[in-house]
């Protein structure tokens, strides 16, 4: 029954587990997969919103030209312009194509025909460009085309086309220095989104040179790239502060099957918990039906005897007084066996109500032993047994209930007297051990394995296998004696080989 059920609990709590586990486990390099994906998407989002960004600011450029273009002082306006915007190295605007209309503005003189020069070869080169911002311009949407690596050696220009107040397009041009637009613009923006989170670099893209790094970094870790949109010379990177994608995502995995491994590891110990006291109830169950059945062999044996003897008697069949003399004794001692039997079931149901209560007094352990024997010798030699006094002189008074006591120590005899079915001697001892005194009851019964030497206190509980089983009995003596003894403040130990005998000692404490 009780394997029965532990299959169900195995299978009801374990599979499941079991499952998750092993799915876990074929889908870790999945998982990691999927994660790495979703880390690198999100990176990705980082690096375009950074795109966005610096999109905004040739936006706001853009519009601020289009007011200048709209003021009556075209050139004082662009000094301010420029002096607000230090990455802006130097602009053109031209009403048309044509070099003639081209107007140069930059803080310094010195260089001006040179950008005069570059500005006039882009009017000239990038027809087909201006050609497609027209078309856009047309559709009232305003796109900035970025061109490098002219003869402006450094700087990248900005295309775009503005509105002039007649409503006709003018073609702008804003030179920018990369390395002051990545310092003075893009650095405060990129420290901002990095936090402690993450590192943002930018690299040229031809030799992956940084040029700038929100903190420094391990450039052989993975990272992501993406060419930025005004400067295609350079790409903006991200990378994960101290840890690789890949490294991440398994680490998460790994963390997520320990916690299943840690659960599966609570499961069992909860199914192994479940297990043992559903067995226990079992067995004790098991114990009181055995229990039931014991109580009504031991009655009935005494109430048939006396019955026999009592009817016999009634009937005047016997004549001699002398057997009529030992039916009497027959008929008193079966009496006798049954108050004990009823009583000792009486004192278990106090004992398990928590109702028993312990007076205590002081108690020379050798008194009530030779108490208990003169009660007792009747019963001993009857039974055919010897007995033999070893006690200690001088024993120090002990704290008991003497009633209690002298219950414990019949219980012991009794069973000393039922366990030993050959070697029919009995001794008791009385000595000292540290704080108590003992009073030890000692056969040379049949014995106790040690496997159930631990068992036999439990309550209803009886060796099921072997001579004992064959002995009548109810399974509460040894309880009862457990308890008796601990109310008191003491304890009892068994010393038992099994088929040589056992030794049970009550100990008590000094007082
Ligand atoms: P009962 O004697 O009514 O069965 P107990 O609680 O007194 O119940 O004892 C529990 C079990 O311990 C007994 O069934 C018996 O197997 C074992 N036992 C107790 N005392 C002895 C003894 N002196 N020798 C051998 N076995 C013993």
């Amino acid at each position: 029954m009780a394997r029965k059920i532990g299959l169900v609990l195995l299978i009801i709590f374990l599979l499941p587990a079991t499952t998750l586990t092993v799915l876990e486990l074929s889908s870790l390099n999945k998982n990691e997969q999927i994660l790495a994906e979703v880390y690198g998407n999100q990176l990705d989002a980082i690096l375009f919103s950074i795109n966005q960004y610096s999109q905004d600011v040739g936006e706001s450029w853009a519009s601020q030209l289009d007011k200048l273009i709209a003021s009556s002082n075209e050139s004082a306006g662009s000094q301010g312009f420029m002096r607000k915007n230090p990455a802006i190295s130097w602009f053109f605007l031209a009403d048309s194509l044509s070099p003639t209309s081209l107007r140069i503005y930059s803080l310094t003189d010195t260089s001006k025909a040179t950008f005069k020069e570059e500005a006039i070869e882009v009017l000239c080169n990038e027809t087909a460009l201006f050609k497609r911002l027209s078309t856009y311009f047309q559709a009232d949407y305003r796109k900035i085309e970025p061109l490098h690596g002219l003869r402006a050696g450094k700087y990248t220009l900005l295309l775009f086309l503005c509105k002039s107040p007649n409503g006709h397009p003018v073609t702008c041009g804003i030179a920018i220095d990369p390395k002051i637009y990545i310092e003075e613009v893009m650095a405060p923006r990129l420290q901002e989104i990095a936090e402690e989170k993450v590192v943002i670099f930018v690299n040229q893209s031809k030799d992956q040179q940084t040029v700038y790094a929100t903190e420094s970094f391990d450039a052989s870790l993975a990272s992501q790239q993406k060419a930025m949109w005004l400067l295609p010379q350079y790409t903006v990177g991200i990378m994960l502060k101290g840890e690789s994608l890949e490294r991440l995502a398994s680490r998460r995995s790994y963390t997520n099957l320990f916690l299943i491994l840690g659960i599966n590891i609570l499961l069992l110990i909860a199914v192994f918990w479940v297990f043992k006291n559903v067995k226990r109830e079992l067995q004790l169950a098991q114990k009181k039906s055995d229990f039931v059945s014991n109580v009504s062999h031991e009655i009935r044996t005494p109430l048939a005897l006396i019955a026999m003897f009592a009817e016999t008697l009634e009937l005047g069949r016997v004549a001699s007084e002398e057997k009529k003399l030992s039916y009497y004794k027959i008929i008193s001692q079966e009496t006798q066996r049954l108050t004990r039997i009823v009583n000792k079931i009486l004192n278990f149901s106090q004992m398990q109500a928590g109702k028993r209560q312990y007076q205590l007094a002081s108690v020379d352990l050798n008194i009530l032993a030779h108490e208990v024997l003169s009660v007792y010798e009747f019963h001993l030699t009857n039974n055919g047994f010897t007995y033999q006094f070893n006690l200690t002189e001088d024993l120090p008074l002990v704290q008991a209930d003497a009633e209690a006591a002298t219950e414990a120590i019949i219980n012991l005899i009794d069973n000393a007297i039922k366990y030993s079915e050959t070697t029919k001697e009995i001794k008791l001892t009385t000595g000292i051990e540290g704080s108590y005194c003992y009073l030890e009851i000692k056969d040379k019964g049949m014995g106790i394995s040690n496997d159930q030497q631990h068992q036999i206190f439990d309550k209803f509980y009886r060796v099921a296998s072997g001579p004992v089983h064959n002995t009548k009995g109810t399974g509460l003596g040894l309880s009862l004696v457990k308890h008796i003894m601990e109310g008191q403040g003491g304890k009892v130990t068994v010393k038992s080989v099994l088929g040589k005998g056992s030794s049970f000692r009550l100990y008590f404490k000094k007082v």
